[in-house]
């Protein structure tokens, strides 16, 4: 038998390789501490588990979903952005919950995407923006997000031969892996420049809500005729700590979102509606529990980028999002800075490289790991610097 050519050209995934080291220290007994997870510790609310507990006894929900959601999610979703954002949605046209996030990302790229067709892809960038593209057979051209622009991409310098292949434009805040936020005049520019080159604009915005020291991320749909050209991802998963119950939205662009229905319901067949009732809850019940874990977040950001900085590793505080984009010290490459990270201290941090090409020169550390282990992860590090320091200073004396 002979694989589709859109499998073999996705690409390998680094993970599979750092999985494996772990695995192999831990089965020889040896304690690591992982930094790499994007996977909120907390436990979900429980007034939603109880809603879902509630849900999962009725009958009625034991039946076939269907793909367009409930429509009581579909008021719940717009009832919180316009709360959230103030933005005022159509919950029948505007509206399609999603089996998390990551499931409609991927599959859209089906609507817009013909073969050779291109998607502006950041780089570097949560990968499945890439890995739909080249499922639908498309071509990837990657904006490098570099430090420089704020870890934007730099809109003026993508080539007009490019822009007349290009289908979506996709774009990230608060940035996954690099922390950057973006403010309402750049979101303002993508809507510009969606019309002038008829791209329809996917902003995936599931960190909007994890911010801190007071700072309020904007949502895409926000900027001015953002409708017009493009949609919004969301997600419940790392606001409600849901990443397993699978629930998530896109909203916007009427004839975006009609499209990704036709697709999705020849896929599958919705969500689960007792985790529709779970969504409804987490939605509109109390929302308390936000801010206490940003205020817990906060800390574990401010402890890591402290000592990231006091070890020589240059890292900047995010101001929203779950992650730490360090910069790796001189002589290394995000690979060799993360595996020796593995080897001496037994630490884990995702290099930047399994990001995109510009990922290379940083590692991501996640601040979704317990207090206990943060603390534990922090002092190997101190150790690992001592480790290296004191190399130096034995290999100065000789
Ligand atoms: C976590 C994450 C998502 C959300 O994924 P779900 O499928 O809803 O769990 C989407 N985009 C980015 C960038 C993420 O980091």
């Amino acid at each position: 038998m002979r694989l589709a050519k859109r499998i073999e050209k996705l690409p390998p995934y680094l993970f599979v390789e750092i999985s494996r080291k772990i695995a192999e220290k831990r089965a020889k007994g040896e304690e690591v501490i992982s930094f790499g997870i994007g996977d909120p510790d907390f436990p979900t609310p429980s007034h939603i588990i109880e809603r879902l507990c509630l849900a999962a006894q009725d009958p009625a929900n034991h039946r076939y979903p269907e793909t367009a959601g409930l429509p009581k999610l579909r008021q719940a979703i717009t009832g919180w952005y316009k709360k959230r954002f103030g933005v005022s949605l159509d919950a029948d046209k505007e509206v399609l919950p999603l089996i998390g996030a990551k499931e409609g990302i991927v599959h859209i790229a089906l609507c817009f995407i013909d073969p050779h067709d291109i998607a502006l892809v950041p780089d570097p960038a949560y990968p499945p923006y890439t890995l739909g593209t080249i499922l639908a057979c498309g071509r990837p051209y990657y904006m490098p997000l570099i430090e420089e622009n704020g870890f934007l991409p730099d809109l003026n310098a993508i080539p007009a031969g490019v822009l007349k292949q290009a289908r979506l434009l996709w774009i990230n805040y608060p940035n996954n892996p690099t922390g950057a936020v973006a403010s309402i005049d750049f979101f303002n520019r993508v809507v510009k420049l969606a019309r002038q080159h008829n791209l329809a604009v996917c902003h995936d915005g599931p960190y909007t809500e994890a911010a801190f020291d007071g700072y309020q991320p904007v949502s895409f749909m926000q900027a001015d005729g953002a409708k017009e050209v493009g949609v919004e991802f969301h997600s419940l998963s790392k606001i409600y700590n849901m990443t397993g119950w699978r629930i998530g939205m896109v909203v916007g662009n009427a004839d975006m979102v009609d499209a990704l229905k036709r697709v999705k319901s020849n896929m599958d067949s919705g969500i689960p509606q007792a985790i529709q009732y779970a969504g409804i809850e987490a939605l509109t019940g109390p929302q308390e529990s936000i801010q206490e874990q940003n205020a817990k977040y906060q800390k574990r950001r401010d402890l890591v980028v402290d000592m990231l900085n006091r070890i020589g590793v240059e890292a900047r505080s995010p101001k929203a999002g779950l992650y730490v984009w360090a910069k790796v010290p001189g002589g290394y490459t995000s690979v060799d800075f993360a595996d020796d990270l593995l080897e001496q201290v037994g630490v884990v941090v995702t290099p930047g490289i399994g990001y995109g090409k510009s990922g290379e020169g940083y590692v991501r550390l996640s601040l979704t790991i317990s207090d206990a282990d943060l603390v534990k992860g922090l002092s190997r590090l101190a150790e690992w610097h001592d480790r290296k320091a004191g190399l130096e200073q034995r290999s100065k004396l000789t």
